[in-house]
């Protein structure tokens, strides 16, 4: 069996049997005998993939799935869009490889990339291409900002992730993953993040008047606060493995003005928030602020291939020929598909679906608030998560959440954990996703949870 190429058609998600089916169960168990034990995915999802369309992916026992996991939020346009693999394909046939040498694929992209930029920072935003992770943009980010400023520090938010390299998980919020490296980078200062439903502070979210920004603020500017003004603050607007937490809109600005008052730069870590996951082009445009630095990656292609840029101000260009090199940083089937993906954006409006499909999403998933483990419903544009606890002592129901996550797989949905002990349902569809797959997907989800938390 082969899925439709037809983007228009609707698939109807078929689970055979138990999973992982026997064919996936081979691939699963060599993987497990050759493979890191780092692996993630799979072992949460145990099936082995064999073709994707659209919003659904086919695994090698034809079960198919609806896949709101998305490549971790990578397939803006699903998988294989025809347009983009007609690009791709085309570009592949011409050059492949660039390193930084100019090129008319990634001129396009580039102007391509700054015609969605806000008017005020077209003129003004430089670009750099980076190895082709967010983690090595977040590294290149840091590394720019600590170059300008002459200063050595970095200010954080708890339950943010920026990456498993090794600059960029020193300023990740998880302890489990840092806890075995030692000698990390120095100088990482963690701060509250706006995570109203579960207050770092421990304070009642009624009586909220941004604690957790104004302790920052206070640190910052008291002269026994014991940490020097930093090189750079790094945030996501919306924290993504975090739990799908938007930041409030007053977290946002109080930041940027503390930010700009200390000369500080601020650093918006948009590898997954950007490139219209959010329903702008980059989240930041619905807070009203504008970063110094801006971090890209995941979308940028739209078709899943590997690319990563920083977008900054150029009053923070000190660095010398050659600060931040990478073999990996040319990659033209990238580009090229990245400035297909924009016309595509513009073309069949899908901001507007984001929007239009993030408001439907939200209308469904409102209702799961009944259910009295579900301690929150969140997200922005199409970044969803849905928050389980338990409702005798609102404790993280990691464990539920996994139940969840299991049932939903075995009736043809694909979602993700995130947040303080896995206790978060996340769902990242792809952003042409149709109002028919979201229909799907979301009671598959709600069935799910009837089920694993009656
Ligand atoms: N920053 C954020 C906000 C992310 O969500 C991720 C990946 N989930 C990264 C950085 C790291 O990106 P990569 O896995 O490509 O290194």
């Amino acid at each position: 069996m082969t899925i439709s190429q037809d983007s228009a058609s609707w698939i109807r998600p078929v689970v055979h049997g138990d999973l992982p089916g026997p064919n996936s169960a081979r691939f699963l168990s060599r993987q497990d005998r050759r493979e890191s034990n780092a692996r993630t995915y799979p072992r949460n999802l145990p099936i082995a993939l064999a073709e994707g369309f659209g919003s659904f992916v086919r695994d090698v026992d034809d079960n198919i799935f609806i896949d709101f996991l998305a490549g971790a939020g990578v397939l803006s346009f699903g998988y294989s869009h025809p347009d983009l693999v007609r690009v791709a394909t085309s570009q592949l046939q011409n050059l492949t490889h660039g390193l930084d040498f100019p090129t008319q694929a990634k001129d396009d992209f580039i102007e391509a990339q700054l015609t969605m930029l806000p008017k005020a920072l077209r003129d003004r935003m430089k670009i750099h291409f980076c190895g082709p992770t967010g983690a090595n943009a977040v590294d290149a980010a840091l590394k720019l900002c600590k170059t300008a400023t002459g200063r050595g520090g970095v200010l954080s938010f708890q339950g943010g992730f920026h990456g498993s390299s090794h600059a960029a998980m020193a300023t990740t919020g998880l302890v489990a993953q840092k806890r075995p490296i030692s000698n990390g980078m120095p100088g990482v200062h963690f701060f509250p993040y706006s995570y109203c439903a579960r207050c770092p502070l421990g304070l009642n979210p009624a009586m909220c008047d941004t604690n957790c920004m104004e302790y920052l603020e206070r640190s910052l500017k008291d002269p026994n606060g014991g940490i020097p003004l930093p090189a750079a603050i790094i945030v996501e607007v919306v924290q993504g493995e975090g739990g799908v937490i938007p930041a409030t809109v007053e977290f946002m600005q109080r930041l940027r003005a503390v930010t700009r008052e200390l000369e500080i730069p601020l650093v918006l870590d948009e590898v997954q928030t950007g490139c219209g996951r959010t329903g702008t082009w980059f989240a930041f445009e619905q807070y009203d602020i504008e970063p110094d630095v801006v971090v890209a990656s995941k979308g940028l292609s739209g078709l899943g291939l590997p690319v990563a840029l920083i977008l900054y101000d150029e009053k923070l260009d000190t660095w010398s020929p050659g600060a931040h090199t990478g073999t990996f940083r040319g990659n033209q089937v990238a580009f090229a598909t990245g400035t297909e993906a924009i016309r595509l954006f513009r073309r069949d409006d899908v901001l507007r679906n984001v929007m239009e499909r993030g408001d439907q999403v939200r209308g469904l998933l409102e209702q799961l608030r009944r259910n009295p483990w579900v301690h929150d419903v969140r997200g922005l544009g199409l970044m969803w998560g849905v928050e389980l606890a338990d409702p005798a002592d609102g404790s993280p129901a990691g464990h539920i959440a996994r139940d969840v996550q299991a049932h939903a797989l075995r009736h043809g949905l694909i979602v993700e954990l995130g947040g303080r002990n896995d206790s978060v349902v996340r769902m990242l569809p792809p952003l042409n996703v149709t109002a028919e797959v979201v229909d799907a997907a979301c009671e598959i989800l709600a069935d799910a949870v009837a089920a694993c938390a009656p």
